[in-house]
């Protein structure tokens, strides 16, 4: 079902989903979405309130467009008017980690009905649709970086971590699989507490869908374990941070574009120009998956958070990293310069946008960067702030275009204010500021 439906068949279907979950001991259900700071808000419903829910939506202020990660408000945001948030039941998941509680992402529609143009998740949606309007598909992958406060000491992707760790990654995989999370792969990540965690692709939404899902379920097993996970850019000075690095192919006619073709690495000519079309708008593109002023205390040389505008084949310095797999039909590109202070909705909808740019212009790739770009001056830097990448945003065509005016104001106005509020801060004081709120 899509919340494209009528209210009497939502209203059906949250009829039979409301009561199937109250027999498996729901009380309430979540509605989230995230809003353009990329924090994650929430408003819940007693179970019984599902079928209204779904029917006419749950009120909430506007204001959540322009909302801030201290909470602050951006100017545009204030005090009038009222959005309906309406659950995608298509979605709707009974939570491992918190008995007695189901969780559904929303779409934001205006009180008559119609969408409303500040809604990230309708963004991603029209752009999905916008990919199958030319025949294309796309599969993608958001991988979960997190750190977390306590314990976890031990060597990068050391046995000594998982050992340490054992009942905490056991709950988190035994709680995505309860969700229906395909989970490939879980390992103690680089630095102290750290870990990843990566599920299967899925179309689009749903892998922005699953990303919020796994952070929210990630977030719930270690608080179970009194701990506190956080997905922030950056954690500590000077250290690695979370990515959440965005994996995509091209698909048409259940053929994965990324081989077979004519272009560097057997990519198609598509698949070429979709990348291509990436790559050109990645600039810009930080502002929506690099958005906080700490993303740029991640994103810097040798890290391994891609901050080079380049692409290569297995390049993990890279901002656009080829990947062929084992199999021709698992090729695909990592968008490795996002992070976890990222709407997915807004990273996965500015990517298909950039893409289908570089398909209508039929782009080329630049050359490949086969060698680590570290300190290579010959390798142009993305901005290596967030000022820089919002003055590129500004200048972007395509995301103004595909975003729409007021969504891509509302973006604007709450980056501009970030800037703001942490100008002349030091980097203690932003990670202090914002670890804690993704
Ligand atoms: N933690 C690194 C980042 O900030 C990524 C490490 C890796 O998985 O390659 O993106
Ligand atoms: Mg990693």
């Amino acid at each position: 079902m899509t919340t494209a439906d009528s209210r009497a068949e939502r209203a059906a279907r949250a009829r039979v989903a409301a009561t199937r979950i109250e027999a498996e001991g729901v009380d309430g259900v979540v509605l989230g979405w995230v809003d353009n700071a990329g924090v994650g808000r929430v408003k819940a419903v007693p179970v019984r309130q599902l079928e209204h829910a779904a029917a006419w939506g749950v009120g909430a202020s506007p204001c959540f467009d322009h909302f801030l990660v201290d909470d602050g408000m951006a100017p545009g945001g204030g005090p009038l008017g009222d959005l309906r948030l309406v659950p995608d039941l298509a979605a709707l998941t009974r939570l491992a980690a918190q008995p007695g509680w189901a969780w559904a992402p929303v779409d934001r529609y205006a009180q008559d009905g119609t969408p409303h143009p500040g809604c990230q998740r309708l963004f991603a949606r029209r752009m999905v649709e916008a990919v199958e309007q030319r025949g294309l598909s796309v599969r993608a992958g958001i991988e979960v970086e997190w750190v977390v406060n306590g314990g976890g000491e031990g060597p990068a992707y050391g046995m000594r971590r998982l050992i340490g760790s054992s009942d905490y990654l056991r709950d988190v995989l035994r709680a995505l699989h309860e969700q229906h999370l395909d989970v490939l792969q879980l390992h103690p990540e680089y630095t102290t507490g750290q870990f990843e965690v990566s599920v299967a692709a899925a179309g689009p939404l749903r892998a922005a869908d699953d990303a919020l899902l796994v952070r929210h379920t990630v977030q719930a097993v270690s608080a179970r374990h009194g701990l506190d996970a956080s997905f922030a850019p950056a954690v500590a000075p000077g250290g690695v941070g979370n990515g959440a690095h965005l994996h995509l192919s091209l698909w048409r006619d259940g053929h994965n574009l990324g081989h077979g073709g004519l272009g560097p690495h057997g990519l198609t000519r598509e698949a070429e120009a979709f990348l291509a079309g990436v790559l050109a708008e990645l600039p810009a593109l930080l502002a929506l998956g690099a958005p906080s002023v700490a993303s740029y205390l991640r994103l810097v040389p040798g890290r391994w958070s891609g901050p080079y505008r380049c692409w290569g084949l297995e390049n993990r310095e890279a901002a656009l990293r080829l990947i062929t797999g084992s199999t021709g039909e698992q090729a695909n590109a990592e968008v490795k310069c996002f992070d976890g202070a990222a709407n997915p909705y807004l990273a996965v909808g500015g990517v298909l946008a950039a893409g289908l740019a570089g398909l209508d212009g039929a782009l080329r790739l630049p050359p490949e960067v086969p060698d680590d770009p570290t300190g290579s001056t010959a390798v142009e830097r993305l901005p290596d702030s967030l000022d820089q990448a919002v003055k590129a945003f500004r200048g972007s065509e395509v995301l103004r275009a595909a975003l729409g005016e007021e969504l891509h104001a509302a973006v604007l106005a709450v980056r501009e204010a970030e800037i703001a509020l942490f100008a002349g801060r030091t980097d203690e004081e932003i990670i202090d500021a914002t670890r804690r709120r993704y």
